[in-house]
């Protein structure tokens, strides 16, 4: 039969054969079923101590669910020996083709893996008429396989970001690998406090922390200390995305503010729409957006605009090669930002004069680091995140995140499935 042909060709198993192949039709439902023993003379492994034991018994055929073929379910049915081992007394044996009492075999279990890469949990259980549950279950063992695998040799530069993962704003911190060669999820941990970061660099290790040259993250505290503490040697750099973020928050909040003065006033709600007008880079303005901000720039007594050109000016100081005038820029603008009396500007000006020997860090580390990695993986994190907002549990979206941006090994298979 063609299919035993196939099937020798692409899956073969040391110790076992194919016996017979049976089409089933239930009600118009086809199924294929195979039936798997062990060749002739061949002893089973015990499952305790991984050895070749004598036999003991059989137990009732299972089925294993393997790759579908046209659409068509395939199972393996194997009836399970029991050993009589010395060491472990009667126990089940070991199969290859699946790992303790998964009921789907690791091809298939790498199968679906494969096309949860490709697109999300409930449009592979779909499109493979299987449940989700198992395709969240074959993509933590994908993930549980990689992180045992992959290495950890050579990182030199960590970016380190933090974000929230559910509606009810739980915190997730996330540690990259930014090196020019090598960007990946490495970490994922619960929170962001001072214990989240010093369990990723207790789990990294001394030898590797002292090893890391470049660290790159916001200026939250709780990491600061720690970095200084567990990899003084590295230049920690405070990233323009960060500090970028902090701007826009504030400027939202100016706008936020004077929209309610105006509106108590009777004055139009002019301001609630232009929202995004000043959040917006320039360049990435549409025709009639820009249109709309020159309208609000003329009004330029509004405290809002005011906000928005302090946040333009500071673009022109990542412009700057020289660490040296780039301080000097910026001390002139935290200046200006501490005159201005917008009090969301002068905290954020007030925070930058007191990171300024790490803000100017990213002088030092350009070049020889992917600055724009923290910000890319962010991007990336939220839609992912996002997505599995269906998910419900930390344990999901930790899997998500890894399996989609952890680059993780996988195991050399005799036959890619997908
Ligand atoms: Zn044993």
């Amino acid at each position: 039969m063609l299919l035993k042909t196939i099937l020798n060709r692409i899956q073969r198993y040391p110790g076992f054969v194919y016996v017979t192949f049976r089409l089933l039709d239930e009600l118009g439902e086809l199924r294929v079923e195979i039936d798997v023993e062990p060749r002739k003379g061949s002893r089973a492994i015990c499952s305790g101590c991984e050895r070749r034991r004598p036999g003991y018994d059989r137990l009732k055929p299972r089925r294993f669910e393997f790759v579908p073929l046209w659409a068509i379910p395939v199972a393996f049915v194997y009836a399970m020996r029991r050993v009589d081992c010395p060491s472990c007394n009667i126990t089940v044996e070991v199969v290859p083709w699946a790992e303790g009492k998964n009921h789907l075999t690791k091809s298939y279990a790498w199968f679906l893996a494969g096309w949860a890469k490709r697109m999300s949990w409930s449009d592979v259980a779909a499109a493979f008429q299987t449940t989700w549950e198992n395709v969240f279950r074959s993509t933590e063992m994908a993930v549980q396989w990689g992180l045992q695998h992959r290495s950890l040799d050579g990182i030199q530069s960590l970016g380190i970001d933090e974000l929230y993962w559910s509606r009810r704003h739980h915190y997730l911190t996330v540690v990259y690998q930014i090196d020019a060669g090598t960007k990946r999820l490495l970490w994922i941990g619960k929170k962001r406090t001072l214990k989240t970061l010093l369990s990723f660099f207790r789990w990294f290790g001394p030898e590797r922390s002292q090893a890391l040259r470049f660290i790159c993250s916001d200026m939250w505290k709780p990491y600061l200390r720690v970095v200084a503490k567990k990899a003084a040697q590295a230049i920690h750099v405070l990233d323009r995305f960060h500090i970028a973020s902090h701007l826009s928050k504030a400027i939202d909040e100016v706008r936020a503010k004077e929209a309610k003065q105006l509106h108590a006033r009777g004055l139009k709600p002019f301001l609630t729409r232009t929202r995004w007008l000043l959040l917006k880079r320039p360049e990435n303005l549409t025709p009639k957006q820009e249109t709309g901000l020159g309208e609000l720039l003329l009004r330029s007594n509004l405290r809002s605009v005011r906000a928005y050109l302090l946040k333009e000016d500071l673009q022109r100081f990542w412009s700057y090669v020289s660490p040296y005038w780039a301080g000097v820029f910026l001390d002139r603008w935290c200046t200006r930002a501490l005159r201005s009396r917008l009090e969301p500007m002068k905290k954020v000006a007030r925070m930058l004069r007191s990171h300024r020997p790490l803000i100017l860090n990213w002088f030092r580390a350009r070049g020889q680091l992917s600055v724009g990695a923290v910000e890319g993986f962010n991007g990336k994190v939220r839609v992912i995140t996002k997505r599995a907002y269906g998910f419900r549990t930390y344990r999901a979206v930790e899997v998500a995140l890894y399996h989609s941006l952890g680059r993780l090994p996988e195991p050399e298979l005799t036959h890619r499935f997908c």
